[in-house]
């Protein structure tokens, strides 16, 4: 479970300025938010900045996380590290049960909620999630891995010879660069 939980009551005119971590939200775990798959992990030193204010029925949240994940690279499989960060800015529209149950209509920064604590922990998990690229690439250039002996393509494991074409496609691209270093 994700731990950082608010009252609404807890929320002053003026706003409420959370920092994480913060000892007294308890620490922000998205292990268990879809979009966080079983190869995602998030490192508990998860930070942020986020500004709570309410207006009448709306709770507007704003701010940015940043956490280091560890995800599994699309082409070679190996796992890496890599740093998110996500802007915040949702508006939380408290609604009655019947209305929550009912889905009301929302735009698409807003999320309703109800009930008098909110749990800002998974949805602030939910829009980290999107921002964890689908196809991961442990770098831009990773070769992937060799279809005939599926070692990483040109590692020292990969013995399959000379299969070190450029792609037909970016021969344009390395044309251009060729002319730029010359
Ligand atoms: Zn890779
Ligand atoms: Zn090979």
């Amino acid at each position: 479970m994700s731990g950082v939980k608010v009252r609404l009551d807890d929320i002053p005119d003026f706003g409420l300025e959370i920092n994480l971590p913060d000892s007294s939200f308890g620490a922000l775990d998205c292990h268990s938010t879809a979009g966080f798959g079983e190869d995602v992990t998030v490192k508990p030193e998860m930070s942020g900045k986020l500004l709570l204010t309410r207006q009448e029925d709306e709770i507007l949240v704003s701010g940015t996380l940043n956490a280091s994940v560890r995800l599994d690279c699309s082409r070679c499989l190996a796992s890496y590290e890599t740093e998110i960060s996500t802007e915040i800015d949702l508006v939380l529209k408290v609604v009655s049960a019947t209305t929550f149950d009912q889905e009301a209509e929302l735009e698409d920064n807003e999320i309703a909620v109800h009930g008098s604590k909110i749990d800002l922990g998974s949805i602030l998990c939910q829009e980290m999630a999107l921002d964890i690229p689908m196809k991961p690439l442990c770098n831009e250039d990773c070769p992937g891995l060799c279809p005939t002996c599926g070692n990483v393509r040109g590692s020292d494991r990969c013995k399959c010879g000379s299969d070190k074409e450029v792609d037909p496609r970016w021969q344009g691209l390395k044309q251009i660069k060729d002319k730029i270093s010359a």
